[in-house]
């Protein structure tokens, strides 16, 4: 599993704050797993500004993982999100 090469760096997920919990269950930005694998540099999503929730919501952008152009979360769901 690549892991802290170039292109690519572990961020801790902004949802769960790297617990990978949230709301008492596993947390669903990352799968429980509390780091998410995104290009790099790391961007912060600017929907949520990084915090992977917009209100009490998780933000739809990032997925709640508080980044954006994430490679990988547990989740199926993975979208490639480019804001340029
Ligand atoms: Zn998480
Ligand atoms: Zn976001």
């Amino acid at each position: 599993m690549p892991q802290g090469s170039e292109d690519h760096v572990e961020s801790t997920c902004a949802f769960c704050q790297g617990s990978g919990e949230a709301s008492g269950g596993q947390c669903k930005a990352c799968g429980g797993d509390g780091s998410v694998l995104v290009t790099s540099p790391p961007t912060k999503c600017s929907f949520c500004r990084g915090t992977g929730k917009v209100g009490a919501i998780r933000c739809g952008r990032c997925t709640g993982t508080g980044w954006i152009r994430v490679l990988r979360q547990m989740e199926a769901q993975t979208e490639w999100i480019d804001e340029r």
